[in-house]
């Protein structure tokens, strides 16, 4: 009798132990703050906050930064971190706004859509919480994060997802996922509230186009290319034979369904007069059978097992030993940003958008991505913000 209270007790408090290491680990994780330089080209940052109210205060709350030209013309978004854990969409919003400088028209960007999510990570799937890009100027350290808002934000879910307003029915977790509540209400649960905030910023700064920045799995058929629902389908096209033939890489055009709800690629065409894209770019770390999800692969793509079927033929995109480097993805998303723009241009003159400072995929893979990043300690402190 004795002997099982004793082990009662030793088994409790290990169990405390490990929650309160764990406990640890997952508060200083949520609270860490990346910094970002506002570069040369901003000319003002605002907060998401700042068009729809009900979010101020929130953790949904988030940066919006505007690289305005003197001249006017064309205006884009660029939405990243819808999933914090497609890292890649992090990285490309940085480089974007460390270093654009807009001379025509107006780019705006949220580097961190879905910020509880981006302050929430996978534990069952054990993600790192952190990696590192290496600098110039030493190593920068960015939070993973993961698909959906935290529970600690939103909650509870319910049995099922009721998009609203079009009644599909999607999976409970999706009432978390950025990339299924658009086009959101001004009072809904707290993710709606975020697309309708975004919405609302879209219609109010009259968007030409929207673009939210992606990965996805190798193994699943969209990746690698751009999204696009009808009314963007010709710039999309125009885009993807244009990389192709100038900067020599893939990426392919998929249209977006009309019967698949909630999705930025759908909704954001259907409430607004923006043309909304989306871009994904090769995610093997979130392929399912792959080695440990270590830093490693998160970073350089490189795995046996997605080797191996790739021989078989069964990934989406090319795979060889070299496996999917960040700086290809984050190479192909700033250079698809780029042509978009010069085709939005060449269809719509009035909607003219011209940019410098932002690296193409021949830069990013030949410098690395920390080579356009900006060192934080050596700007005014006027030009830092926390992400
Ligand atoms: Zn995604």
């Amino acid at each position: 009798m004795i002997e099982t209270r004793k082990i009662k007790i030793i088994m409790l408090t290990l169990v405390a132990i490990i929650t309160v290491i764990a406990g640890i680990q997952l508060y200083q994780h949520r609270h860490y703050d990346v910094p970002i330089v506002a570069g040369p080209g901003v000319t003002k940052v605002g907060k998401l906050s700042d068009y729809y109210e009900g979010i101020k205060g929130t953790i949904a709350d988030t940066n919006v930064f505007f690289m305005e030209g003197e001249e006017e013309g064309g205006s884009m978004l660029v939405i990243a971190n819808t999933h914090s854990n497609e890292i890649v969409a992090g990285l490309t919003a940085f480089m974007i706004v460390e270093n654009a400088v807009v001379e025509k028209g107006r780019l705006i960007v949220i580097p961190q859509f879905n910020n509880s999510g981006g302050r929430n990570t996978r534990a069952g799937d054990g993600y790192p919480l952190y990696f590192d890009i290496d600098t110039p100027w030493g190593s920068k350290t960015f939070r993973m994060g993961n698909r959906d808002a935290s529970p600690l934000d939103q909650w509870p879910d319910p049995d099922v997802y009721v998009h609203y307003p079009e009644g599909q029915l999607l999976s409970y977790m999706d009432v978390r996922n950025t990339n299924r509540t658009w086009p959101g209400r001004s009072d809904g649960p707290l993710m709606e509230q975020v697309c309708y905030a975004a919405m609302e910023l879209i219609r109010n700064e009259n968007i030409d186009a929207t673009l939210d920045v992606h990965g996805a799995e190798t193994l699943f058929p969209v990746t690698n290319c751009i999204v696009a629902p009808d009314k963007s389908m010709r710039i999309a096209t125009m885009t993807s034979l244009t990389v192709k033939s100038k900067e020599g890489f893939d990426f392919h055009v998929e249209p977006s369904p009309s019967g698949m709800r909630g999705l930025s690629h759908r909704e954001i065409g259907d409430y607004s007069d923006s043309m909304p894209f989306l871009v994904e770019a090769p995610l093997p770390f979130l392929d399912q059978p792959t080695g440990p999800k270590t830093m490693d692969l998160l970073l350089t793509g490189r795995d046996p097992f997605l080797l191996s079927l790739s021989k078989k033929g069964m990934l989406f995109v090319p795979y060889d030993e070299e496996g999917w480097p960040i700086e290809r993805r984050a190479g192909q998303h700033t250079s698809v940003v780029l042509e978009l723009m010069n085709q939005m241009a060449r269809q719509y003159p009035e909607k003219e958008i011209v940019v410098s400072g932002i690296p193409k995929y021949k830069d990013v893979v030949e410098n690395g991505i920390g080579y356009y990043l900006t060192d934080p300690s050596t700007v005014d402190e006027s030009r830092i913000y926390y992400e």
